[in-house]
């Protein structure tokens, strides 16, 4: 069977390991900030010490095809992935994540950062649902006259003057997204454009309650061959 390591962390990557187990030989990667979800075949936990560490990884592990199905704000990795395969002469193949689909009714500021977003917030609201994870929001400690509503994995204090965490982790259905902002009495919405149905609810939810978004638009996609669904990686996988 061809060995495959599946750079993951993203239901998407989950999906694919369960989708292609038996057929292939699954090594799922993941950077483990997140906790461990439940995978077929092989799980590796921890970064690989840069493209080098990749490639060494790769060679080592006489790994045959990679997917890259990290999240769409994961540049680092993407990046590494891309150098340490053209390095070993490995096919790699992106996953990605369609976007976030816009409607006419849709009030959304588009941002390219975190910095951005912070210092656009107060011109839109006073009470802010900050959905941006853990390893970003301290980009919102120097906002003033907002209070922030901070969701999180796990409870954690954080480094800003106003806040409240709230711990869930997605999927999320419209209803709890509604009834979460209209019980904090959120006035805007505060996210990465990651796309993917298992947070897309929030964005229903703004939209139902006619809330402004701003929405920090993703860094540029990575380089290489790239498909947008599961189906779609699994039959590349495949067919090689
Ligand atoms: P990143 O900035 O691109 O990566 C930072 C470092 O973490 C990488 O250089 C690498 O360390 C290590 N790393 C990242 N993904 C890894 C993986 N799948 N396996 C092994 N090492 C990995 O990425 P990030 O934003 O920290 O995201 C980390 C993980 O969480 C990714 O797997 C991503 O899919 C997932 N995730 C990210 C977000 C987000 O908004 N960024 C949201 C949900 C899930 P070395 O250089 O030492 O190899």
């Amino acid at each position: 069977m061809v060995r495959v390591l599946i750079l993951g962390g993203t239901a998407e990557a989950a999906a694919l390991a369960r989708a292609v187990a038996g057929r292939v030989e699954v090594v799922s990667s993941l950077a483990g900030r997140a906790g461990l979800p439940d995978l077929p075949g092989r799980v590796r936990v921890g970064g690989f010490g840069g493209a080098a560490g990749l490639e060494a990884y790769l060679r080592a592990e006489a790994i045959e095809r990679v997917i890259d199905a990290t999240h769409p704000f994961a540049a680092r990795i993407s990046a590494h992935a891309e150098t340490a395969c053209r390095a070993a002469g490995i096919p790699r193949l992106v996953l990605t994540r369609p976007e976030w689909p816009r409607w006419p009714e849709d009030r959304w500021t588009l941002v390219d950062s975190v910095a951005e977003a912070a210092a656009r917030l107060p011109g839109l609201g006073r009470r802010a649902f900050i959905t941006v994870g853990a390893g970003e929001v301290a980009g919102f400690a120097a906002v003033r006259g907002v209070w922030l509503l901070v969701r999180l994995l796990k409870d954690e204090p954080l480094p800003l003057a106003d806040y409240h965490v709230v711990t869930g982790r997605p999927p999320f259905s419209v209803e709890a997204e509604q009834a979460l902002m209209q019980a904090h009495g959120i006035d805007v919405l505060v996210t990465k454009a990651s796309g993917g149905d298992a947070t897309s609810a929030k964005i229903a939810a703004a939209r139902l309650l006619g809330l402004p978004v701003l929405m920090i638009r993703r860094p540029p996609p990575p380089a290489g061959d790239s498909v947008d669904s599961v189906a779609a990686a699994a039959t590349w996988l495949e067919g090689l």
